[in-house]
């Protein structure tokens, strides 16, 4: 039996298949779908085998999925897809754990859409289409913000009229949790601190989108994705935080609509914003080395204001134990967790250059003397999905639900 983990983004569907029994992975791929070209890059990779296929014709996730399947097939002819988690990013407070998707939680992913217009309208489609291509496999919804259903009160409510939460949910719901949940799980691992409930840990999701997480134990307490994930970290076209009273102005006295502002805060800002050149870091950090001034200010500031972000919640933590760099940026730039690192001596923390440069994950790239470890972590949110998808089914079969 085999798990199919489906994870949606705007523009890109990854797909992973996974052993039921070990949840080790047995192929895994991405389609490209990119609104702008022709024809759909389709990749798919299972043991030593890559293919990539580019495809004309496909015109949305419904055909890739069909493609997808259809590559499938004599995987997983003897190891039929038994199960479907599908990533959700916005599950409100409602979901604080996996889910079995039926018309409730179709229901319910469907009401949240307004939170996550990007995402959730997608995700929900996506779910339809499988649940009729593969009408025998349980489909589990996994989503990204039940990690934060655990945040204290005093970290999720805003500085608002209590009447605002009350009456119209205005709250901090957080993002990325699955991977944060799954890089917390992994450095404690490596600290081998499993089961310690006072483990000090600070995660930072560095991708297109980008958030850090303070864990205690295997807890988070506090988090920089908001009520939104527009909210937090400077992003690859995302501002992240700035003066609520900066739309007002520009709305208000300059003639933008809320439209255009919102447009704006969320794919013409950050990384992209500030350089003028590009949101992919790589780009950026290239535009930096051929002396652009204004990509060298893009760099800075986004990791001054990761640094800073580090020490408020070692603050938050009362110390840290372990400082984790994730995904696309996090895992790949030694140059830029080197400058976030730099100045962290004065909590204790002090990055190895050499075993910076090496980029190697699950290591340990702090110096000796450095009194809190640093790790590369490769997130795995395929992986940790599948996972999620094996407790839910085992934990029905105990209680015999079905
Ligand atoms: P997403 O949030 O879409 O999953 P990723 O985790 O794939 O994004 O991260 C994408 C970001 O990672 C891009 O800004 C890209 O430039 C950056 N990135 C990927 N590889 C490298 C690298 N070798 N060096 C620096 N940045 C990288």
């Amino acid at each position: 039996m085999s798990i199919l983990v489906l994870n949606a983004g705007s523009s890109t569907l990854k797909y992973a298949v996974f052993d039921q029994s070990t949840c080790g992975e047995l192929a895994s791929g991405i389609a490209i779908l990119d609104g702008l070209s022709e024809s759909t890059q389709l990749r798919l990779q299972y043991g030593e085998v890559q293919q990539t296929d580019t495809v004309a014709g496909i015109a949305g996730y419904s055909e890739a999925m069909a493609w997808i399947l259809g590559r499938l097939k004599p995987l997983v002819d003897d190891d039929p897809i038994h199960a479907v988690g599908h990533r959700v990013v916005h599950g409100g407070t409602e979901f604080s754990q996996a889910t079995l998707v039926d018309a409730r939680v179709c229901e319910s992913i469907h009401r949240l859409s307004m939170l996550a217009p990007l995402h959730n309208p997608l995700a929900l489609s996506l779910i339809e289409t499988v649940q009729t291509m593969i009408p025998s496999a349980k489909h589990v919804a996994v989503f990204d913000t039940s990690f934060f259903t655990q945040l204290p009160k005093r970290a999720w409510l805003y500085p608002l009229p209590y009447e605002w939460y009350e009456q119209y949910g205005i709250r901090r719901f957080g993002f990325h949790g699955i991977s944060h949940a799954y890089c917390a799980e992994r450095a404690a691992d490596l600290l081998n601190r499993k089961d310690d409930a006072l483990l000090r840990l600070v995660i930072c999701h560095l991708g297109n989108g980008c958030s850090a997480t303070a864990v205690r134990g295997a807890l988070p307490v506090s988090t920089t994705m908001g009520f939104t994930p527009l909210e937090g970290l400077m992003m690859g076209t995302r501002s992240g935080s700035v003066d609520p009273g900066i739309p007002m102005h520009l709305i208000q006295h300059l003639g933008l609509t809320a439209t255009q502002v919102e447009e704006t805060l969320n794919r013409q800002s950050g990384l992209l914003g500030v350089s003028g050149v590009s949101s992919d870091f790589r780009e950026v950090e290239l535009a930096a080395a051929s002396g652009d001034g204004r990509a060298t200010l893009a760099i800075e500031m986004f990791a001054d204001r990761i640094r800073s972000t580090i020490g408020a919640m070692t603050v938050t933590l009362g110390g840290i134990d372990g400082l984790v760099f994730t995904a696309g940026i996090g895992e790949h730039s030694a140059t830029l967790r080197s400058r976030v690192c730099s100045g962290l001596d004065c909590i204790g923390l002090q990055i190895h250059e050499g075993k910076n440069e090496a980029n190697q994950c699950n290591r340990d790239i702090a110096e000796e003397n450095s009194t809190g470890s640093i790790f590369i972590v490769r997130t795995m949110e395929e992986t940790a999905i599948a996972r999620e998808v094996k407790r839910l089914l085992t934990q029905q079969r105990t209680t015999g639900s079905s």
